[in-house]
């Protein structure tokens, strides 16, 4: 049993996060100057050493000056407007302005009120600054290394300050006719499309690896197809994948991965691929290039990862009662502990004991279908018989309660009542994409294939 890949059981895939439409539009119409430099990048590369590069990521390189570096900023104002505007941030944004700048990192002990009096500044400065709103409050929970930027002038004291929270975060404190002005200056990071195609050879958290992708893509990539993959079960040596996804920068330092934009999975010959759409109305998913959405009203597996123990039959001899029996559902054989997940969204209807099942969950989904979770060690905390669960939501925690052998997960699911083999069973689809945005995903849908093509001609040409 491989549980090497422990901490990922738990992952949540970021199905709903926000995007950046801009970002998008500007990689839409960007293509071609992409292609033109991936391909250059394709030739230098495929020239030093091919063999060396089975599994190869080529940056999808946008020219500096497509995606500006935007800088969002908070105003205070009794509207709460957020305004746009590039600040002076800096001593050479300054250098105009009166005054000369002072950089201090707070250290142990600092307080504003001793940093003030160090610097000759008055403590009714620091009163008037810390009265000008909530914004100039942040300036109360200083943290040592953080850095604090002043502008002094000889004849008016305190010009200006820059108190930096972190990389993106900053609050920008300005000397007016009547006081401070306060604003909460955000950077926004730019966002850099990479690719990446891997061949499995034992896991797909291994080939993830080894291609140099970082975990939470591949986490996402598991939970993208996991509607039609069984993770545990279905993959195969050979098995293939390719992803496009995001990189965040902040002034040159890569601070995150963004989402992933398009991938598809080639799962024993079988070619799966989805595309990231955010729609007008700001809702984000992942459908399938014909605009199905990739999400099942059914998780495939309860839990994430696990090795199947035993399978749907209508006649076993059951390992305890030693005789021919049914066995209506699949073990799941895990850790003791192991977090167990609802396989979609539904309503709590039984929650104890259950013979057998020892302790037992059973979920009603809608009308027609229904599942249940046996064995387990405990309950989540927190829920009960009506509770509402989301799918993907943990229930409880693998065990051996009831008639078990060892820690596993029995999971039976019916439909109108009948038992159904979970792993053949056909799962009913989410709703698809409205129509009103078909137009536009079919636009976003191709550019994102292009973007897949290529990272794939560039992983045959530096392979051949
Ligand atoms: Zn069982």
């Amino acid at each position: 049993m491989n549980y090497r890949q422990a901490s990922l059981r738990d992952y949540q895939a970021p199905l709903h996060s926000g995007r950046r439409r801009g970002a998008r539009r500007a990689l839409r119409w960007l293509l071609p100057a992409t292609f033109a430099v991936a391909a250059i990048a394709v030739f230098l590369l495929s020239s030093l050493d091919a063999n060396a590069l089975r599994v190869q990521e080529v940056p999808l390189e946008l020219p500096a000056s497509s995606i500006p570096q935007t800088v969002e900023i908070e105003q205070e104002g009794a509207d709460g407007l957020v305004t746009s505007h590039t600040p002076a941030a800096g001593p050479a944004a300054t250098a105009a302005s009166r005054g000369e700048w002072k950089t201090l990192t707070i250290r142990e002990g600092d307080s504003l009120a001793r940093i003030f009096s160090e610097q000759g500044l008055k403590a009714s400065e620091l009163h008037k600054i810390l009265k000008s709103g909530s914004i100039a409050k942040k300036l109360t929970r200083i943290y040592p290394g953080q850095t604090l930027k002043l502008r002094l002038s000889d004849d008016t004291g305190l010009e200006e300050l820059v108190y930096e929270i972190d990389a993106m975060n900053s609050v920008q404190i300005r000397r007016q006719d009547d006081g401070y002005d306060a604003q909460l200056v955000v950077k926004v990071p730019e966002r850099r499309s990479r690719h990446a195609t891997a061949t499995i050879e034992s896991s797909l958290f291994g080939a993830a690896q080894k291609a140099g992708l970082p975990e939470s893509i591949a986490a996402e990539l598991a939970s993208l197809f996991g509607w039609d993959i069984d993770f545990a079960l279905d993959i195969r040596r050979g098995d293939q994948f390719t992803v496009v996804y995001e990189e965040l920068y902040l002034d040159g330092d890569r601070i995150g991965t963004g989402d992933i934009l398009a991938a598809e999975f080639v799962n024993r010959g079988k070619s799966y691929q989805a595309i990231r759409y955010a729609d007008a109305s700001g809702h984000v998913d992942y459908y399938t290039p014909e605009g199905r959405s990739m999400r099942k009203s059914f998780l495939r597996t309860p839990v994430a990862f696990s090795r199947i123990s035993s399978r749907f039959s209508l006649g076993r001899k059951h390992p305890i009662l030693n005789r021919i029996r049914a066995h209506k559902g699949v073990d799941y054989a895990a850790p003791r502990g192991t977090p167990v997940k609802s396989t979609g969204a539904g309503r709590i209807v039984w929650r104890g004991r259950k013979g057998g099942y020892g302790k037992a969950i059973v979920i009603q989904h809608g009308s027609k279908y229904s599942t249940l979770y046996g064995h387990l060690s405990r309950y989540r905390r927190g829920l009960k018989v009506g509770s509402r669960v989301q799918q993907g939501q943990v229930i409880g925690y693998v065990g051996s309660t009831g008639l078990a052998t060892g820690p596993h997960l029995h999971y039976e699911f019916r439909v109108n009542g009948v038992h159904r083999n979970p792993l053949t069973v056909r799962l009913p689809a989410a709703a698809p994409l409205p129509a009103r945005f078909r137009d536009d995903f079919r636009q976003v849908s191709q550019s994102s294939l292009a973007l897949l093509r290529l990272a794939k001609t560039n992983a045959v040409a530096l392979r051949d």
